[in-house]
């Protein structure tokens, strides 16, 4: 299928790896010429090459953090005008509902809420000007189920959801849809940081503590970086129009709800 979106402009948030990277990937694929960003400046632009020797497409890069706002300007500085936002950064650690500081809940929400939140108050309003726009926020199933030991990365992203339930439905009539992307478990190296706490807590390998979590899925594996990034690059499309402040469950069916 042609996506529709050949020659546009994105910003992918921390895409040196993992589901970034897969959304990085399927865009350029598409022919969409790419702002990718993380903090380590190594591993950004061996992706970014890899993209553009794959891809052929435009990729620059911006070593900074996204949680910061400094990180977050010098990304706009080198994105300008765009026409798709995957906002997107690292989890929250888990732990305890009584682990946590002020400090702590900040942090979370810095990461996961209030900076997704700055990058489209900056980015939206020239995308409504010209007509057209695609945002996707990469949350969590979390947010459909929230998992207890994530009880920071809760807090944040459910505020987060509820900021663009809003915000989707007052922009939608300018011609740009957001909409937020739930990853279940997937293999990248937040999934083996996730597998290596639980192999230490129950004292097994970290085969088993892998095994025992895809169980849990009904189709019994975790999922990839390249069907996320698809399933992101279509969001993106132009066949998407008519999907609008959505939650749209990426989990191998983990999640059991109906609506
Ligand atoms: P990952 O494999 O650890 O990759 C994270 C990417 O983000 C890396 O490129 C990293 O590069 C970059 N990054 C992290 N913090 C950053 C920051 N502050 N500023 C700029 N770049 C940053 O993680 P992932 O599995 O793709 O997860 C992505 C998001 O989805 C996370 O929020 C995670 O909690 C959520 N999620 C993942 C899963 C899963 O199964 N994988 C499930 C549910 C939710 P640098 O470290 O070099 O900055």
């Amino acid at each position: 299928m042609d996506l529709g979106i050949s020659g546009k402009r994105a910003v992918v948030c921390a895409s040196s790896k993992g589901l970034g990277r897969g959304c990085a990937e399927a865009l350029a694929a598409a022919g969409v010429r790419l702002v990718m960003n993380a903090r380590g400046a190594e591993a950004l632009e061996v992706a970014a090459q890899a993209i553009r020797d794959a891809h052929g497409v435009e990729v620059e890069t911006v070593v900074a953090d996204i949680t910061t706002e400094d990180g977050r300007r010098q990304v706009l500085d080198v994105a300008g005008d765009v026409d798709i936002l995957v906002n997107n950064a690292g989890g929250p650690p888990p732990g305890m509902w009584t682990d946590w500081s002020r400090d702590d809940f900040i942090a979370a929400l810095d990461a996961n809420m209030l900076s997704p939140i700055a990058m489209m108050q900056t980015l939206i309003p020239g995308m409504s000007n010209r007509g057209w726009g695609r945002v996707v926020n990469i949350t969590s199933q979390a947010v459909r189920a929230p998992i207890p030991v994530l009880g920071l990365s809760n807090t944040a992203r459910t505020g987060l959801t509820g900021f663009v339930a809003g915000t989707a439905r007052q922009v939608a009539e300018t011609g740009v849809t957001i909409n937020n992307l739930l990853p279940g478990i997937h293999a990248t190296d937040r999934a083996v940081s996730l597998d290596d706490g639980v192999a230490k807590k129950d004292g097994i390998s970290m085969e088993e503590a892998r095994r025992r979590r895809e169980a849990t899925i009904p189709v019994r594996r975790y999922g990839t970086a390249a069907e996320f990034g698809a399933t992101c690059a279509f969001l993106c499309s132009v066949h998407a129009g008519f999907i609008v402040g959505q939650n749209i469950l990426h989990d191998g069916g983990g999640v059991n709800l109906t609506m």
